[in-house]
C-alpha cells in the first residue's frame, strides 16, 4: 500500500486508466477503540472510503482519516436485509480505484456475512484482504469478567445466534451440546425468553448461570446476571438499540470474583472535558483509563495567525533573543514548519536556552530533534520554578497562540523574565456534541482558556450548573467569572492533581440517575444480582 499514489477523497472520477482499488474487510472489534488491531488502525488512517455497519462505534469511526468518506452500508442503516453479497457502493468505490475499508463489527468472519462479502469481491475480481477483529463474544467475556473456558467449569465453548436458537427446538438440538460447554448467543435480545426456555427444554438445568452483556466494552456496558430460568425477567425489556450477547454456563459465576470493568474508579461516570488545544487530550485519556465516559468540547482547529508578519519578523531576527519559550506542542510544530519554509535550520537558529513549559511542548521539541535545556511539568508556579533559573531575566521569545498565554506571560515576568510573545498560530473553536448538562457528572476544566471556550460557548449557561473541577486558581477564577457555581479547585496546577481531584469528587458516591428508564432498571438489577 505504501507505494500506491495517495488519492484525495475528492478525486473521484474514474478514468480509463484507473487501477482497481482494494477492499479491506476489517474487524472493528466490539466497540472500545482500544481493541482495534494495529492493522485496522493503519488501514482506517489511510482509507479513502470507510463503509461500515451500524454497530461500529462512533469512537472507532472517529479514527478514520480526516477527509475520508464515511458511509453506513449495514442493513440497519438502510431498509431490509440486503440480498446482495456486498453493498453495490463498495464495489463501485473499489472499481473507481479507491481504497475501501469495509468495517464490520467484531470479527468479519463471525456472524457478520463477511464470507459472503469476500465471495462477492472474489467473483467481481476486486482485490481484497481480510483483517480479523476482536469478536463481541470475546469482548463481552473479557469486559464482563467471564472466562469462556475454565478447567473447573467448561472445557469448550459454542457460539451461536439467537435466531438459530429460536428456529430449532433448542440451539444445536440442545441435547447435542456437551453439558459442560459454555454457550455464547449472539443477537440475543430478540426472543430472549423463548430462546432460554428452549435451552432448558433441551436439557440444560434451569439454574444454569447466564449473563446478558449489552454494549460490551463501551462505557455504557451493562451486565445482568441470572439463571436460564430468570435472566429474561431480570433483563426486562432490552435496551432498544444496544447489541447484546448472552453467555450461558457455570463460568458466569466467576464474574462475582473477577469483574473489573465496573470496579474502576470512574466507571459509569460521564464527564465533559473542556478543550483549548488540538489533538488528543492527556486529561481525557487518563479519565477514560479510569473508566469514565468522556466527551470533549469544543473541537479545535489550528490555522495560521491572522497576521503572519510578526512571527516571520521574529524568526528572521532570532539573534535579538536570549532564549526561547515553548508552551505547547502546536506552537513547536508551527514555528518549526515556518522556519522550514524560511529555509532556516531549526536545530541551530533557535536561541538557547530553549525552555519547554509542559511535557507536551517538550515531547514535540524532541520529536523535531531538539532537546530542551529545561522543561516544566506544566504552567503552574511550582512547575515554572523548575525552569532554567538563570535565563529568566533575559529577553525571551515566547511562542504562543494568537489569543493566549497572557497568564503565563504575567507569571514568568513575575519571576523576573522579560518576554516577547509572538503569535505562531490561531485557534478556531467549534462546539462538539455531548450529552445535556443533566446527564453529566462533572465538567473538567484543564485551563482558563478551556474554561472560557466551553462556558462562553452556546451551552455555557446550561453547563455552568454542572459540578466543575478546575485546574489551578486562574482556571477556577475564570470559571466562576463565567457563572460556574459548583467549582472545586485542584490542589496543584498539574494534570495528575486534576485527575486526582476528579476521582475524589466523583468516586464512591452513587452516580446520579441520568439514563433512560430501561437502562436504569438494568443497572439496579445488575447491582442487585451482584449483591
Ligand atoms: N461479527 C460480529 C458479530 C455480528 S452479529 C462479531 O464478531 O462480534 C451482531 C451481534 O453481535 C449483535 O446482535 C450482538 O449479539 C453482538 N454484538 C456486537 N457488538 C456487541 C457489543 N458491543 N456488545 C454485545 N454484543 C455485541
Amino acid at each position: 500500500m505504501k507505494g500506491e499514489p495517495r488519492r484525495e477523497s475528492g478525486g473521484r472520477r474514474p478514468t480509463r486508466r484507473a487501477r482497481l482499488g482494494c477492499v479491506y474487510l476489517v474487524g472493528a472489534g466490539p466497540g472500545d477503540p482500544g481493541l482495534l488491531t494495529v492493522r485496522a488502525l493503519d488501514l482506517l488512517r489511510e482509507a479513502d472510503v470507510v463503509a461500515h455497519d451500524e454497530l461500529v462505534s462512533a469512537r472507532v469511526l472517529d479514527l478514520a482519516r480526516p477527509g475520508a468518506e464515511v458511509v453506513c452500508v449495514g442493513h440497519r442503516c438502510g431498509a431490509a436485509r440486503p440480498d446482495h453479497g456486498i453493498h453495490p457502493g463498495v464495489l463501485a468505490h473499489a472499481r473507481a480505484g479507491r481504497r475501501v475499508v469495509r468495517l464490520k463489527g467484531g470479527d468479519p468472519f463471525v456472524f457478520g456475512r463477511g464470507g459472503e462479502e469476500a465471495e462477492a469481491l472474489a467473483e467481481a475480481g476486486i482485490p481484497f484482504e481480510v483483517v480479523p477483529g476482536v469478536s463481541a463474544a470475546l469482548g463481552a467475556a473479557a469486559y464482563a469478567g467471564i472466562p469462556l473456558t475454565d478447567r473447573r467449569f467448561a472445557s469448550g465453548v459454542t457460539w451461536l445466534t439467537g435466531q438459530e436458537a429460536g428456529s430449532r427446538a433448542s440451539p444445536r438440538e440442545g441435547a447435542a451440546l456437551p453439558a459442560g460447554e459454555t454457550l455464547v448467543i449472539f443477537m440475543a435480545s430478540r426472543n430472549l425468553s423463548a430462546n432460554l426456555d428452549r435451552l432448558v427444554a433441551g436439557g440444560r438445568p434451569p439454574g444454569t448461570p447466564a449473563a446478558y452483556v449489552a454494549s460490551a466494552t463501551l462505557p455504557d456496558q451493562r451486565v445482568v446476571v441470572g439463571t436460564l430460568a430468570d435472566l429474561a425477567a431480570r433483563v426486562g425489556s432490552p435496551l432498544s438499540r444496544s447489541p447484546a450477547i448472552v453467555i450461558v454456563g457455570e463460568v458466569v459465576s466467576l464474574r462475582e470474583r473477577i469483574s473489573w470493568f465496573e470496579r474502576r474508579p470512574l466507571s459509569g461516570r460521564r464527564l465533559l472535558v473542556a478543550r483549548a488545544r488540538p489533538g488528543p487530550s492527556a486529561v481525557a485519556g487518563a479519565l477514560r483509563r479510569l473508566g469514565a465516559d468522556v466527551f470533549e468540547s469544543p473541537r479545535i482547529a489550528v490555522e495560521p495567525p491572522t497576521d503572519p508578519a510578526p512571527l516571520d519578523e521574529a524568526l528572521r531576527a532570532l539573534g535579538r533573543f536570549a532564549g526561547t519559550v515553548f508552551a505547547c506542542a502546536t506552537g513547536v510544530d508551527a514555528v518549526l514548519a515556518r522556519l522550514g519554509s524560511l529555509d532556516l535550520d531549526s536545530t541551530r537558529v533557535l536561541p538557547r536556552p530553549i525552555l519547554a513549559v509542559g511535557r507536551g511542548a517538550a515531547r514535540a521539541l524532541r520529536r523535531h530533534g531538539i532537546v530542551p535545556d529545561s522543561e516544566s511539568e506544566g504552567a503552574c508556579p511550582r512547575g515554572l520554578a523548575d525552569l532554567h533559573g538563570t535565563a529568566l531575566g533575559a529577553r525571551l521569545l515566547l511562542v504562543a497562540p494568537e489569543d493566549g498565554r497572557l497568564g503565563l506571560v504575567a507569571d514568568l515576568e513575575r519571576r523576573g523574565a522579560s518576554l516577547t510573545p509572538v503569535a505562531a498560530y490561531r485557534r478556531r473553536f467549534r462546539p462538539a456534541s455531548h450529552p445535556p448538562a443533566s446527564q453529566l457528572d462533572a465538567l473538567v476544566l484543564p485551563s482558563s482558556t478551556a474554561a472560557r471556550a466551553i462556558l462562553s460557548g452556546p451551552k455555557g449557561r446550561e453547563l455552568a450548573g454542572v459540578p466543575a473541577v478546575a485546574m489551578g486558581p486562574r482556571t477556577e477564577k475564570e470559571a466562576r467569572r463565567l457563572g460556574a457555581s459548583r467549582v472545586v479547585r485542584t490542589a496543584e496546577d498539574t494534570i495528575p492533581s486534576l485527575i486526582g481531584s476528579v476521582v475524589a469528587v466523583l468516586a464512591g458516591g452513587p452516580a446520579p440517575p441520568r439514563r433512560p428508564r430501561d437502562a436504569r432498571r438494568l443497572r439496579s438489577e445488575t447491582e442487585a444480582v451482584r449483591g
